[in-house]
């Protein structure tokens, strides 16, 4: 840990004032440009929803598809599944390409069993989560982020050592189930969450990561489509096309433009706004339908599906494969078991890109079956297959560098701007300790700190 002082200077305040604005205005135009595409891949469907794979010809036809606003969820070789509605689904036949219908999207049974190594509903989940923090009063809170299209709450637990205190330490999230039939992901969430609270003062390896990190699961993003069996929420929105789209001139939440949270989905909003109020470091959104971990960015400006790297392309590799590595299906799937997001198949709206361009938290999409919604008996062997994996990716939230900024008159921590020279991606401290923690791969870097009102500071740290 180390501190740095600070110094007053109202020059560089009003320099840095300028640049914001400048960047705020060109971002403007970009965005207004995609905003169209955005809604139409986002939905709403609201109809019949029928699941269909489509054997397109070459990566041009894909891209293609993409800019269409097709909903796309998956591409394997040649063949992309896509949620089409009634009307979507007779444009697609008229383009000749091979279709195969998989399922319409309907209510499915087997729900309300409360034990791990079984389905959930909302209510049985609801139960659980409010036991798990009942039982573990000294490192676990369970918050509502606020509530669905249909009422529901998006629950939240909080797992730390002193779970009621902002200290020096890194927030980490997995958020699960944003789309509703996916749930084998909130199964392994209760597992998680199961794992870590029993564990805790028994295992020293999870003691200790509880100590040292502040942990988040949402195990449940879409509890309205899980209880609707379908893919988007109750307004026939999917969620992971609903996040502001950013460009690199529209900024970011230290330089940028306002959160933009009140024209989203509930569901979305509500994240946007938790995560925020956290400054999370590293992240996942957990997804069924494939097999793989594929990191930032999933857009870019010509919705092609070319690798579109972030500044952080070997950082978002290394803790991909963390997560991958650990799971032989995955690993064995596709090499390493990672891809880029874009290089799979472009998006527009993702979570992932939001996180990591807005608010700089290291978000990754790691999808854990082929199998969307594999029978129950198969719950307890995704566990196996996932447990080390998802253990091992949160521990990645530890490397790199880390420190406070304070104000060095008056001790009270800043909001600061930290960048790596070379790097054109901040991170940020978290404005109610000063604490940063920027993941970086072994090296050495000069970092530099910026505070509207303060002289710059340059430091090296290997
Ligand atoms: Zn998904």
């Amino acid at each position: 840990m180390r501190w740095f002082d600070c110094y007053r200077m109202r020059l560089l305040l009003i320099a840095l004032i300028i640049t914001s604005v400048a960047g705020a205005v060109s971002g403007q135009a970009a965005d207004s440009e995609t905003n169209s595409a955005a809604i139409t891949a986002a939905g709403p469907r609201l109809g019949p929803v029928v699941v269909v794979e489509v054997t397109f010809p070459d990566r041009d036809a894909l891209d293609e598809l993409a800019r269409a606003g097709y909903d796309i969820s998956n591409v394997q070789g040649n063949v992309a599944t896509i949620y089409a509605s009634l009307e979507e689904l007779e444009r697609l036949k008229q383009t000749g390409y091979p279709l195969r219908e998989i399922e319409q999207q309907s209510r499915q049974e087997g729900f309300d069993i409360m034990a791990l190594g079984s389905y959930h509903s909302y209510a049985t989940l609801t139960e659980e989560l409010s036991a798990y923090a009942e039982a573990h009063p000294d490192i676990c809170r369970l918050y509502t982020l606020g509530q669905s299209v249909q009422g529901r709450e998006l629950w939240a637990i909080l797992i730390s050592d002193n779970p009621d205190d902002e200290e020096d330490e890194p927030e980490f999230k997995y958020v699960s189930t944003m789309h509703g039939d996916e749930s084998p992901v909130t199964e392994m969430c209760l597992y998680f969450i199961d794992l870590l609270l029993t564990e805790y003062g028994q295992d020293e390896r999870i003691t200790n990561l509880i100590n040292s990190t502040a942990i988040w699961i949402v195990p449940l993003m879409n509890p309205d489509g899980l209880e609707l069996s379908r893919r988007s929420n109750a307004s026939g929105i999917d969620l992971n096309r609903n996040f502001p789209l950013l460009t690199d001139s529209s900024g970011n939440i230290f330089t940028g433009e306002p959160l933009d949270a009140e024209t989203r989905q509930p569901e979305v909003r509500h994240i946007m706004n938790w995560t925020v109020e956290n400054s999370f470091v590293l992240s996942a959104g957990l997804h069924t339908g494939s097999l793989l971990v594929c990191y930032p960015y999933g857009y870019n400006e010509q919705m092609s599906a070319v690798d579109t790297p972030t500044p952080d392309d070997l950082l978002y590799e290394e803790i991909s494969r963390r997560y991958s590595m650990h799971n032989l299906p995955m690993w064995n799937n596709r090499p390493d078991g990672i891809i880029n997001s874009a290089r799979w198949y472009p998006v527009i709206g993702e979570m992932a890109d939001w996180n990591y361009r807005y608010v700089s938290c290291n978000e990754v999409t790691i999808e854990i079956s082929n199998n969307k919604r594999p029978s129950a008996s198969q719950i307890p062997a995704l566990w196996s297959d996932n447990s080390e994996s998802m253990l091992s990716f949160l521990e990645a939230v530890h490397i790199g560098v880390r420190g406070i900024i304070t104000d060095r008159a008056s001790g009270e921590p800043l909001w600061a701007e930290v960048l790596v020279e070379g790097n054109s991606q901040p991170v940020f401290t978290d404005p109610d300790v000063g604490d940063y923690h920027r993941m970086l791969l072994p090296g050495t870097y000069d970092l530099v700190f910026h505070v509207p009102g303060y002289v710059p500071v340059e430091w090296k740290m290997s």
